[in-house]
């Protein structure tokens, strides 16, 4: 078995191959040993859980998954890669390759198909280019998956992880901490990758909820609030809010129900003040 983080073994199994990277398809590959071992570990794989692994690339942490976990399954969207992963995962019969989308492919009925009723953790070094569109799918389809352990680009997870109240915080944040809980596991220098970015990364682990924090009467309203805050983030929620179609005397009647200041701004509010606010129009008859 090739040595994958050998860049000399690589560049060879590369060439072989006929393969260039493709920039857009954010083909950063790791290069370094320690951290595909690190990420199969805090994700939780042991022989009885499953991993869907999201870009495999030429199996690099796809390897590290399947010296831990019962069995891997990783969408990958490069033609060119089944060929390169064929040779590289020939030694493992407990991975599964699906060559397709991971923004359209059914991830629901995979996950079924592929699992049954195992635990399944979500492990990938993701593309940077759909890093925050993918995560949100992943959480808003509501999958039956334990935790997303990914590595993404540092300023990514400064926003996906950030503290309440904090200027990394924004709509992505709220977002995140309905469905999960997020905690920044560690940071992986550029030089990690072949080839190099221009920027760094972090690993992330989102813990998904089985309940989320709050209960809004309507769950989408809520987040259509969250996004008009965010939206206009340096003006006050009076102003703010009425990008979503709300006037501000209904906006200050909420907030007043509510105790909420309209002067605040949308950092300053909680997941539980934006559930109440969007249930105070819900069932105020503002809508
Ligand atoms: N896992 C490998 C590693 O860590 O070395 C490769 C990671 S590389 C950052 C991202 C991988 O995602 C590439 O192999 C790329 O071809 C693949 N990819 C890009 N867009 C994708 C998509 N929409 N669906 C599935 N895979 C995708």
């Amino acid at each position: 078995m090739d040595n994958l983080t050998d860049i000399g073994a690589i560049k060879a199994l590369l060439a072989r191959h006929g393969f260039h990277f493709s920039k857009s398809l954010g083909q950063n590959f790791l290069i370094n040993p320690s951290v595909c071992p690190r990420m199969a570990e805090a994700c939780g794989a042991t022989p009885d859980t499953g991993v869907l692994e999201i870009g495999p690339g030429i199996g690099t942490l796809t390897q590290a998954l399947c010296q831990k976990a019962g069995k891997v399954v990783s969408i990958e969207l490069d033609e060119r890669l089944p060929a390169v992963l064929a040779e590289t995962m020939a030694d493992f019969d407990n991975f599964m390759l699906i060559q397709g989308d991971a923004m359209t492919i059914d991830l629901a009925a995979l996950l079924t198909e592929q699992f049954g009723d195992r635990p399944v953790a979500v492990c990938a070094n993701l593309p940077y280019y759909i890093t925050s569109p993918l995560i949100m799918r992943l959480l808003e389809s509501r999958l039956p998956v334990t935790n997303l352990t990914v590595m993404v680009q540092k300023e990514a997870a400064e926003r996906l992880c950030a503290a309440p109240g904090t200027r990394a915080c924004g709509a992505v944040t709220l977002t995140v901490q309905y469905y999960a809980e997020a905690e920044t596991l560690f940071q992986v220098s550029r030089g990690s990758f072949l080839p190099a970015p221009n920027v760094d990364s972090t690993v992330i682990r989102l813990t998904c909820r089985t309940e989320p924090p709050c209960h809004p009467l309507d769950e989408r309203f809520m987040f259509t609030l969250i996004r008009a805050a965010f939206g206009q983030r340096r003006k006050t929620i009076a102003n703010s809010l009425m990008t979503a179609g709300l006037t501000k005397d209904r906006i200050k009647a909420a907030c007043d129900v509510c105790d909420i200041s309209p002067l605040a701004r949308a950092e300053e509010l909680t997941l539980t003040e934006f559930s109440a606010l969007a249930d105070a129009f819900t069932t105020g008859g503002a809508l």
